[in-house]
């Protein structure tokens, strides 16, 4: 794969700058943009083309850099749950997820077939590579490309954006129920692969 292959489109991009737009505030994500020497983002010019993964990284680790790694993380999972809404927006009807024959299908159903989706609407449109491994308890969302943690070097998982996004998903696929979402592993941390960990039974 070539370099110029690790791109979100435009699109995902702006989702990503609403939900976090949603949690921090207009001038709290300039002030994030303006670390990351990201400025221009802000100008939201869809003629700009796509999102590079080193811009969506770049973007992560100026979020730890203004809040600390802690805070940060809160932020990025608080706007990993917010992306959800405009992501369903987006794309929630091609990939089918609103019909309503899909909303009442049982729970272990909906989820085997909204986790797919959701993986196929990565592999699709994006650089990056998501994997679903299914297990007795958990579903395992593999991330072998990851825009997140791109070219980033950390002690602990970094991708918690994905890990917001994928509980709200499930939040919203389940109609109200809270699942246990962790990451478990992180290229940055020098692992194979992102691994986010999905237990299959709700907490609540
Ligand atoms: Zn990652």
């Amino acid at each position: 794969m070539k370099k110029t292959d690790f791109f979100y489109p435009q699109k995902m991009g702006q989702i990503i700058l609403l939900g976090m737009e949603e949690v921090m505030g207009r001038n709290g994500l300039a002030s994030v943009l303006h670390l990351a020497s990201l400025d221009s983002l802000l100008q939201n010019d869809p003629s700009e083309g796509a999102f590079s993964f080193e811009t969506v990284s770049g973007i992560q680790n100026a979020l730890e850099q203004a809040y600390g790694p802690r805070g940060g993380r809160g932020i990025a999972l608080r706007a990993g749950r917010a992306c959800f809404k405009y992501g369903l927006k987006e794309y929630g009807s091609s990939l089918g997820l609103t019909e309503m024959a899909f909303r009442l299908l049982p729970l272990p159903t909906k989820l085997h077939a909204g986790v797919k989706a959701f993986a196929d609407l990565f592999n699709q449109h994006t650089g990056q590579r998501v994997r679903i491994e299914e297990q007795e308890n958990q579903i395992l969302w593999h991330i072998d490309q990851c825009p997140l943690c791109w070219e980033r070097h950390a002690k602990e998982p970094v991708c918690h954006l994905a890990v917001g996004l994928l509980q709200e998903s499930l939040y919203w696929l389940s109609g109200g129920k809270i699942f246990d979402v962790e990451e478990s592993a992180c290229i940055a941390r020098g692992d194979p692969a992102c691994t986010i960990v999905i237990e299959k039974t709700p907490i609540s």
